[in-house]
């Protein structure tokens, strides 16, 4: 026992990289559900939603139940967690539902949940507007893209987003530390434009990507290659496949951590026995189980914004402080942080006729100061909100601005 006890030490001692190296690495294992509704008529201007999956009893509220959650395990004892990739699209905001259906909808009726089983809510944008398909021969709510200014039907690709953005963030309260993308679309333009606003974004599922990158920071070039940018983009499939996750506990077995990330829908769930989402991360457990033993590899259940922030090994400060204060003098606003911002801080206002948007804060002089001069008249009021690197959160209480 001594001996064993003495060349353990030892072995620390002469060299932590060549003990490091026998150690398997963590599967990180990420559910992310798209949640919409599940009956949206994209050739329909105007329409009431179905938000069936979403009553009480049905599927969306089943994937709580402390019963289930307990029954899936990680190697840790954790239990599996659900990132709420939380829909918005421009056609909602012409349902009787309006803009903020599904975000405010699940929020009322989940958010205590949420909090309680340890899982995140996140953003899931369709980049969509009223516009001519061409294939179909009609108007629809297509896929728009663009990021570049355009204008479709009202307002410009850019605006769109921007006020769908403003809208999640101001209605809710909540700032989103992960993104998903709607159909899996981002180009450049788009992709350096939500690299100021959301430091994680599961959007990979793209075939220019070579399935073995698991998380990269893209170029301002060219969002679909290596660079400089700030956010990490992490690789999310479409359904568990076993060779993939074969090939990620065989990375973990040499020694490296890794994250499995896949996406499903809120769909189905029109009775009480037919729930794809449990079924899903049920055959996921399954697989992940045999793989675990086989390989000697951990695995452990994360929210999206925790698996990569424990995959770049991210040093996240405990409290994420922040002033704003108003200057009447000049009608400006500015925030000063006590720490380095993920991006660029937003202005999210709501005017008087009840529209809502948002810019960038442009930087001040002194560190980690931004600063945002209203130019608009009719505003009613408006928050300050923005995000830390590792993906802590920041809203000022709603202010008003001078008159
Ligand atoms: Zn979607």
């Amino acid at each position: 026992m001594f001996a064993v006890g003495a060349c353990l030490v030892m072995s620390a001692c002469m060299g932590v990289r060549f003990l490091k190296k026998r150690v398997p690495g963590i599967v990180y294992v990420v559910d992310c559900v798209d949640t919409e509704s599940n009956a949206f008529n994209y050739y329909r201007y105007s329409q009431s939603l179905n938000m069936n999956t979403f009553v009480p009893g049905y599927l969306i509220d089943q994937t709580f139940e402390t019963a289930w959650r307990d029954s899936l395990t990680d190697s840790f004892g954790g239990h599996v967690k659900f990132t709420w990739f939380l829909m918005t699209i421009e056609g909602y905001r012409h349902t009787p539902q309006g803009i903020n259906a599904i975000p405010g909808r699940f929020l009322e009726q989940f958010k205590d949940r949420v909090l309680s089983h340890g899982d995140e809510v996140a953003w899931h944008y369709h980049h969509a507007d009223w516009c001519w398909d061409e294939q179909r021969q009609a108007k629809g709510w297509k896929l728009i893209r663009t990021f570049s200014d355009s204008v479709y039907c009202e307002k410009t690709d850019r605006r769109l987003a921007f006020d769908q953005m403003a809208s999640f963030v101001y209605l809710n309260r909540v700032y989103p530390a992960s993104f998903r993308s709607g159909w899996n679309w981002e180009n450049t333009d788009f992709s350096n434009w939500l690299d100021s606003l959301i430091p994680f974004d599961y959007s990979n599922n793209w075939p220019d990507i070579d399935l073995s990158v698991i998380a990269y920071r893209p170029s301002r070039k060219n969002v679909f290659r290596r660079g400089s940018l700030s956010r990490q983009v992490v690789r999310c499939v479409d359904r568990p496949d076993t060779t993939h996750l074969r090939a990620l506990f065989e990375r973990a077995s040499a020694g490296e951590d890794v994250i499995f990330a896949y996406y499903g829908h809120n769909y189905g769930g029109t009775n009480r026995k037919n729930n794809a989402l449990k079924t899903g991360a049920a055959a996921v457990q399954h697989i992940l189980a045999d793989l675990s033993n086989r390989y000697g590899v951990a695995y452990r259940y994360c929210t999206a914004s925790d698996a990569i922030s424990q995959y770049v090994g991210s040093h996240c400060p405990d409290s994420f402080g922040l002033t704003v204060a108003k200057n009447c003098d000049d009608n400006t606003v500015t925030v000063a942080f006590d720490t380095l911002v993920f991006g660029t801080p937003i202005v999210c206002w709501e005017l008087y006729n009840g529209s809502i948007s948002a810019d960038f804060m442009t930087p001040d002089s002194g560190q980690h100061r931004w600063v945002y001069n209203f130019t608009h008249t009719n505003v009613m009021a408006f928050i300050v909100a923005g995000i830390s690197r590792c993906g802590q959160s920041f809203l000022s209480e709603e202010m008003t601005p001078c008159r």
